[in-house]
């Protein structure tokens, strides 16, 4: 398709023509200047988008002509912010877009531009760029526009994204990382974008993350990398095992309590809650949750606005288990909103004990009602089977947990929203009476990774590394990974979890905080595996259901693994160290088979796995049973052991994870941007 434009020379026509190296722009014969956007393939156009920091999406060639539409580009909710009018006017492309367009054009034909840079600045920007091109920016969208959606639903979106902005402000300010974005070059908008799409300089993607060129902001020779989290005096971070010199200290459960900083100097420290260590950007979140309490009008969401409400004042006073009383009473059956505000998560720090700040703002999916319908009446007899794994001291629980509500998701932000790949499952809260009186919520976010690029991608990833048979239980139907999601999320409520004790300590104070993490999330994958041949025997599903469940967790795992084991810092990544203990579980136990003679599916790449799946049951019972009995007794060197030897070990398996690595890291892993259009 062609747009043709006014009679006005924009300087971005001639811009564009003079990029693409050739051609006058074309003049029709009535003297409309006519500019097509043909010039780059959609995928170029997304790359490009992103190394220029312009927060601009080719959502999909609809139409199928090469050309981009207005109707096809989606604005991204980025910063420094930008509404769709910015970029089209009318219906029509403006010439801002124009010259944004003509900048995309010339930097896929001709490349990133580094003269005058020092030499050593040139390798950062390299860098910089090979990280950016690690994510292939995949699109989140929403539509409140028109009868969509009621002038109290874009009240709402409008003052929850307000607050989003702010909360992704506290993230940063936890993390550290807020103060030196002044310091990224004004000049280099891929460093630009790497600041904010990593929430910080720090490189992530597995090729880049070692590289000592790869970086957000200009560094002086030899000057460390490393950003000190902003949870915990700096000067207390530059000491070895700070963590453990923390917890061993008497006042330890002051200052590791989930929602306050540490402050102070040398071994005076003290603890200073969230909502006065951040009190000025607190309030301001309140004051955005109450505007957007205050716009519901419409009766049936009273228990969303009461929520709102509670959110706001424990942004005012850190009555954060209040909030989640009132969080706890929203559901798919009272709302058509899902929103969690405020902090939670403790992965992102190097303690693995403060709550992370974040927005998880969604829609509600109702498809999750079938779930609910199939599971809640299983429930105790779930909790039994974990308690008859587990064996003595644990015994079986009440459990009273809600199944996972689906949601689809409209923006993630602050701790919730990684550089690459996303949160498909959530229970929360992790703290307080509702999460350990099993009263808490629990999610599977249904639509990540259903686009058309990431199904084809993840579908050619696995057909590097399954051999043929394995392939034919290969499903790109998201169905089976949703229940394995499912399971996943009930099972943090099932077993030895929360504030589960052996000898009146918790799991974190046992293993200590990262490795507490891995084994709640490994108890909670092999949970997914076990119980999912559970269900069969049980005639809930069919074998075949199980079957494609197993081969894709048993990708999602290989995509784990390519991740690598630990962060820059040495910190444990969990899941990716529960997905080694899987697979080389499984392994061990016949499941998979490593056929270095057979070629993988696809045809090119030599050394497959083969999947054994009339031996999966006897398998993920027999891990479920280890990790339970780990968990349920405490035993600390149990759990190292399941590391040292699958996460750790050098030897065959090591090499193993190094080709799902290598195999696994071709394809840019999804980077998720979002749009919301209102
Ligand atoms: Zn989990």
């Amino acid at each position: 398709m062609r747009f043709s434009w006014p009679r006005l020379a924009f300087p971005w026509v001639f811009a564009l023509s003079a990029s693409c190296g050739g051609a006058p722009p074309a003049v029709s014969p009535d003297g409309v200047w006519l500019a097509t956007f043909d010039a780059v393939p959609r995928a170029d156009f997304n790359r490009a988008a992103v190394a220029l920091d312009l927060p601009l999406f080719w959502t999909e060639d609809t139409d199928r002509d090469g050309t981009l539409d207005p109707s096809e580009l989606a604005v991204l909710w980025a910063a420094p912010p930008t509404e769709e009018s910015h970029w089209v006017s009318s219906g029509a492309f403006n010439p801002t877009f124009g010259s944004a367009y003509a900048s995309i054009v010339d930097f896929v034909k001709n490349g990133p531009k580094f003269a005058g840079l020092a030499p050593g600045e040139v390798e950062r920007r390299k860098a910089v760029l090979r990280e950016l091109d690690a994510g292939r920016p995949t699109l989140v969208a929403s539509d409140f526009r028109g009868s969509a959606a009621t002038d109290e639903d874009r009240a709402i979106v409008n003052h929850v994204l307000a607050a989003a902005r702010l909360v992704e402000k506290l993230y940063q300010k936890q993390t550290g990382t807020l103060s030196l974005a002044s310091k990224v070059p004004a000049d280099d908008p891929a460093s630009r974008r790497l600041f904010y799409r990593n929430q910080g300089p720090q490189c992530e993607a597995p090729p880049t993350k070692g590289d000592v060129n790869c970086h957000a902001i200009p560094r002086a020779p030899g000057e460390e990398k490393r950003v000190p989290s902003g949870l915990y005096p700096a000067e207390l971070q530059s000491k070895p095992d700070f963590c453990k010199a923390l917890a061993a200290r008497p006042d330890a459960r002051a200052l590791m309590n989930p929602f306050v900083v540490v402050t102070g100097e040398g071994d005076a420290l003290k603890p200073v809650p969230y909502h006065r260590a951040y009190e000025n950007d607190m309030q301001a979140v309140a004051r955005e949750l109450d505007a957007a309490a205050e716009a519901i009008t419409n009766p049936d969401e009273a228990s969303f606005q009461a929520y709102l409400r509670a959110a706001a004042k424990a942004f005012r006073d850190g009555s954060w288990f209040e909030a989640d009383e009132a969080w706890a009473r929203m559901s798919t059956f009272n709302s058509k909103w899902y929103l969690r505000i405020g902090p939670d998560e403790t992965y992102f720090e190097p303690c693995s004990e403060k709550a992370g700040f974040h927005v998880s703002f969604a829609r509600i999916d109702q498809s999750s009602i079938e779930w609910k319908e199939k599971l809640d009446p299983l429930k105790q007899d779930m909790e039994q089977a974990l308690a008859t794994l587990a064996g003595p001291p644990y015994t079986a629980q009440k459990v009273s947990f809600k199944l996972p509500d689906f949601i689809t998701v409209i923006l993630n932000a602050g701790d919730a929203r990684d550089a690459f790949g996303a949160t498909i499952g959530q229970s929360l809260p992790n703290f307080g009476p509702v999460g350990n009186e099993g009263r808490g919520r629990t999610v599977a976010m249904t639509n990540f990774y259903t686009d058309p690029d990431s199904i084809a991608s993840q579908h050619g990833l696995a057909a590097s590394l399954f051999c043929g048979g394995a392939m034919a239980s290969y499903t790109d139907d998201p169905g089976p990974q949703l229940m394995s999601t499912v399971l996943h999320e009930a099972a943090h409520n099932l077993g030895p979890s929360h504030q589960y004790a052996v000898n009146g300590k918790i799991d974190s104070e046992i293993f200590g905080g990262p490795l507490a993490s891995t084994l709640e999330e490994l108890k909670a994958q092999s949970a997914a595996l076990y119980f999912t041949d559970w269900l069969v025997e049980r005639g809930t599903i069919d074998k075949n259901k199980a079957n494609f469940a197993h081969v894709r967790d048993i990708a999602w795992a290989f995509g784990h693994i390519s991740r690598g084991m630990y962060d820059e810092a040495k910190h444990p990544l969990n899941y990716s160290q529960l997905a080694a203990i899987q697979v080389g579980f499984l392994l061990d136990e016949g499941v998979l088979a490593w056929n270095a003679g057979e070629k993988a599916q696809n045809g090119t790449d030599a050394g497959c796995f083969a999947v054994k799946l009339d031996a999966f049951p006897a398998a993920s019972k027999k891990l479920m049973g280890i990790v339970a009995k780990i968990k349920g007794s405490g035993d600390k060197p149990g759990a190292e052991a399941l590391v040292a030897k699958y996460v750790d070990a050098p030897g065959a398996y090591a090499d193993l994870k190094k080709t799902i690595t290598e195999r696994w890291l071709r394809q840019p892993k999804a980077s998720f941007v979002y749009s919301i259009r209102r």
